[in-house]
């Protein structure tokens, strides 16, 4: 049997489109026996490098195996207790906000900070629209982020400002796009990549009639070398492997006061002699992050850490 290795561009409840090097992906199906678990289903996402055997069609192919992956992008799934990976082997999560219209999201931001760590990605941060801010308003943000370790990237898509910078960060790179609705992300692409046609925000449309068929997550190859992954499902996720107790260990800033406080497990909120809430008062640490770390803990549940898969 002749077995090859390919990338997973997209894929349906049934279907996986294999990029193997062709012009066109080979549409593979798993199978059932390959693995233990009835959802298997669930267990090969975008983006994972798997064996195949194409030697059946020519067009088509079977999974053998996803071989080890070096990131993954998941969330716990509906019924909250399972891992969903949305897109493995990513290297970027690329966070797009506006600096105005719609006004800059901080907490949408820092939870996406978050949601990549958690899962081994580097966070960039894209602050679009800059034709609508003062540069004042726009040094602001940029400072903060780049005070705590991560990169920021100013561009207008209106204004092609800031593009090649943007351009460069995507070769010869996997690199997932997220943002609020709104912020610019399809009209970034566009100005990028004028001759290319795909269209960002449309995955989560169903293709073909069936039930099945909701398309969670799509990766493009780029004109210039690299990928780059839409998936609407990152937005207002939980990302699996965040809980209450390892909350501060995805906000860098808290790491030399975490272990500081007098109470093992404590959430920096309530507890007395919490070295978090002295940096704080001290101005030592940002009140907005702060914020953010107290939004996103009492968004997750109560004592029961997640349970995971790979
Ligand atoms: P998406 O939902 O994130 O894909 O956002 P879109 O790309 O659809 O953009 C939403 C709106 O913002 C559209 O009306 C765009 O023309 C506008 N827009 C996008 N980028 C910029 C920008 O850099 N400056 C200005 N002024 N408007 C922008
Ligand atoms: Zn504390």
């Amino acid at each position: 049997m002749a077995a090859t290795t390919g990338v997973v561009l997209k894929r349906t409840r049934s279907f996986y489109y294999v990029d193997v090097g062709e012009p066109e992906p080979r549409l593979c199906r798993i199978r059932g026996n390959l693995f233990e678990t009835s959802r298997y289903d669930q267990r090969v996402a975008v983006g994972d490098q798997v064996r195949l055997d194409l030697s059946a069609a020519e067009d088509a192919g079977w999974i053998l195996e996803i071989l080890p992956r070096h990131s993954k992008l998941s969330r716990t799934s509906r019924e909250g207790s399972t891992e969903q990976v949305l897109v493995a082997n990513a290297e970027t999560l690329l966070i797009v906000a506006a600096v105005r219209k719609p006004d800059f999201r901080q907490g949408l931001t820092d939870r996406l900070i978050v949601a990549a760590l958690a899962g081994s990605l580097t966070p960039v941060l894209v602050l679009n629209k800059t034709d609508l801010a003062s540069p004042e308003a726009t040094a602001a943000i940029q400072e903060l982020y780049e005070g705590l370790g991560y990169e920021v990237l100013l561009t207008s898509a209106t204004e092609a400002q800031g593009l090649p910078a943007l351009r460069k960060r995507l070769q010869e790179r996997t690199t997932v796009l997220s943002g609020h609705s709104g912020v610019g992300k399809s009209s970034l692409v566009k100005a990028l990549f004028p001759d290319w046609d795909i269209r960002i925000g449309h995955v989560n449309h169903k293709v073909g009639k069936g039930r099945h068929t909701t398309v969670l997550a799509e990766m493009y190859p780029l004109p210039e070398g690299g990928y780059l992954v839409d998936t609407p499902g990152i937005r207002e996720f939980e990302p699996a492997g965040v809980t209450r107790t390892n909350l501060d260990t995805f906000f860098n800033e808290l790491a030399p006061y975490r272990t500081q406080c007098r109470f093992v497990g404590c959430s920096h909120q309530h507890e007395p002699e919490c070295a978090v809430k002295e940096a704080l008062a001290a101005g030592q640490l940002r009140p907005s992050r702060y914020e953010s770390f107290v939004a996103f803990w009492q968004s997750l549940p109560d004592g029961s850490d997640w349970k995971t898969s790979s």
